[in-house]
């Protein structure tokens, strides 16, 4: 390098810093600059830059929560090659304090971090680096310093050699296409960058701008009529709530990677989501379309409409919320919804999507030992995380997304019923949004004025002008274990709640398995089922149902179907000491529902099931 090239090199870094602090006027900004030398290993390196440290040690750390997934994760064990510099340059010893954390001293007042990070899962919490994209989760993948959440950052990406790839992402602009920007760490955190060859797709809406950016194997031409239905329900949604959000970056962006190496997966953030998936707009459209409305339907009900137990989010220990069935539970019932009166869903796929709700509160035995609210509070435990031990949950647990989903059927359906459709749900989200989310926060990215269930419920006292009715809602659905009654509720829509198989004798939904010749019950046996009354679990091998000798699967169906409801049968079964047993279980009726049209089941559709059926379901 000659001397002139040095001295233009040191002027325009001087210009840039003169640049950055006119942009963000307070300490430096930190900067991240990713590059990826050999993507087909999936890594990528990480060189960070903390300028105006104050005296003392740099506290570094991989965080163990990532924003809208509640259980707690080990970002820490993919990085390696850990190097930290002082400001002249000299390499630094660190120390261990935690397995999430490094520490260096005499920095200088400015430390550069350099490391290497190892990343293999497309979804929305992790990383992914290959030779076709890095799909970029930033908790996942940056290390931060304590102390310094409030300092703005800038992004640099660099792609492979020969790679040309752009970015899609939620953060601001920076001075080159491959330079962003964030305001601070939290905002930071919460934006996904899709680093690749990816297709975009604009559109307005009003004064909004939306963008679809697709990594994706498919035609253009798949994009350019999926993006129509995108559109749709963009629309439907802002009709919701009257309104859309400011989008921080003045657009807001929806990222896919429909990719055969993805799994399937959505995840909400402020300005953007992140949805990934095995198949393709072409062979799983309606799934995909169902991914956009419940993750745009977050841009307002969690990003912005947000639980005081999130606010701020902590990245360092399990987020818990007791409101995750507002949160997640009604955003899952506004995702079918939306595709409805978008005209992309027909009534009968509906009727299935509300019938899923319903079964989780009226036939799934969770319900009986925890409430909605403590559904939710389960979330670090279950969203994302894996137990090693066995747990009974999948007969103590009801996911608070169908739970909340079917809590949220039940108010939308009682507040119109009560009001002649005057009021329904929607209202209440316009509620909510008006009091909680619209007056957003004083540093971007944070929300001011979150919401406890005490302000959701005096929310729905406001809608339904009846103290007493939010009262008792909450106190019955939502504390309480209760559930409505949707057969009377759906019936007003001219939609029929019915058992799927009337008259079946059912025993519980029993699953049997051949493991060495042995026929072995495969699961949980469901707390609500006979067999469980009968005191048969899991991992029991059975023998005989009444005189039939279980020798398959299909012989434990034909031995049941000759019995009906009520009567009991002799089961012969091999528990886990080994002893032969018998045990009587007394049959019952399947509980399992089914909901559909009236009028798909033969029966006639009143005017009056019509018109509040348009009031509900129709587009806006
Ligand atoms: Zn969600």
């Amino acid at each position: 390098m000659n001397l002139a090239l040095r001295t233009r090199l040191v002027l325009a870094s001087l210009l840039s810093v003169v640049v950055l602090a006119g942009r963000f006027d307070a300490a430096g900004a930190i900067d991240y600059r990713f590059t990826f030398p050999e993507p087909q290993h999936r890594w990528m390196q990480v060189e960070v830059t903390f300028p105006d440290l104050p005296e003392g040690e740099l506290d570094l750390r991989m965080s163990r929560a990532s924003p809208g997934r509640y259980s707690l994760h080990d970002f820490a064990k993919n990085v390696y090659d850990v190097h930290v510099f002082s400001r002249d340059g000299r390499e630094l010893e660190t120390k261990r304090p935690d397995p999430y954390g490094w520490m260096a001293e005499n920095h200088g007042g400015r430390a550069t971090v350099r490391y290497k990070v190892y990343g293999d899962l497309v979804d929305g919490t992790y990383l992914a680096v290959d030779t076709t994209h890095a799909h970029i989760n930033m908790p996942a993948a940056i290390m931060w310093a304590r102390g310094l959440d409030d300092r703005p950052s800038t992004l640099t990406f660099a792609p492979p050699a020969g790679a040309v790839w752009q970015v899609a992402t939620q953060l601001h602009r920076g001075s080159s296409a491959l330079e962003f920007t964030a305001p601070n760490l939290r905002y930071l955190m919460d934006s996904p960058v899709e680093f690749g060859p990816v297709s975009i797709r604009q559109f307005t809406v009003g004064s909004r701008r939306f963008r679809l950016a697709v990594h994706h194997q498919g035609m253009d031409s798949d994009l350019d009529d999926y993006v129509r239905d995108v559109e749709k329900i963009v629309r439907q949604e802002g009709a919701v709530f009257g309104e859309f959000p400011q989008f921080d970056p003045g657009e807001y962006t929806f990222l896919a990677d429909y990719l055969p190496y993805a799994t399937g997966d959505g995840m909400e953030h402020r300005n953007s989501t992140v949805m990934t998936d095995t198949g393709s707009i072409r062979t799983s459209r309606r799934s995909l379309l169902d991914t956009v409305a419940h993750e745009f339907f977050h841009a307002w009900n969690v990003e912005r409409i947000r639980p005081r137990s999130l606010e701020p989010f902590d990245f360092e220990r399990a987020n818990m919320s007791g409101e995750l069935w507002l949160a997640e539970g009604f955003t899952q019932y506004y995702g079918p919804l939306m595709l409805q009166r978008a005209g992309i869903a027909d009534l009968r796929a509906t009727s299935a999507a509300l019938n899923e709700l319903i079964e989780a509160a009226v036939v799934a035995p969770g319900r009986a030992v925890r409430s909605a609210e403590e559904m939710s509070r389960m979330a670090p435990f279950i969203d994302g995380g894996s137990a090693v031990d066995r747990t009974n949950w999948p007969t103590t647990y009801t996911s608070y997304y169908s739970i909340g989903g079917a809590i949220a059927l039940a108010l939308d359906l009682t507040l119109r019923q009560r009001s002649d459709s005057a009021v329904g749900l929607d209202d209440f989200m316009r509620a909510m949004w008006r009091i909680h989310g619209k007056p957003g926060g004083a540093l971007e990215g944070d929300v001011d004025r979150p919401y406890t269930a005490e302000d959701a419920e005096a929310r729905l006292t406001e809608v339904s002008g009846d103290p007493a009715f939010a009262r008792d809602f909450f106190r019955r659905y939502i504390r309480g274990r209760e559930a409505a009654d949707y057969t009377s509720l759906l019936a007003r829509a001219g939609l029929l709640v019915r058992k799927r198989g009337p008259g079946r004798p059912w025993w519980g939904d029993v699953r049997v398995e051949s493991r060495g010749g042995q026929f072995v019950i495969a699961g949980l046996v469901s707390m609500n089922a006979p067999a469980y009354a009968a005191g048969l679990e899991q991992d029991d091998e059975l023998r005989m149902i009444d005189s039939f000798r279980i020798r398959s699967d299909e012989d434990v169906a034909a031995a049941l179907q000759r019995f009906k409801p009520g009567d009991t049968i002799r089961v012969v079964y091999v528990d886990r000491s080994r002893m032969e047993k018998t045990t009587a279980v007394t049959l019952a009726e399947d509980p399992h529902l089914e909901v559909l049209p009236i009028e798909a089941a033969g029966g006639t559709l009143t005017a009056a099931q019509r018109a509040f059926r348009d009031r509900w379901l129709a587009g806006r």
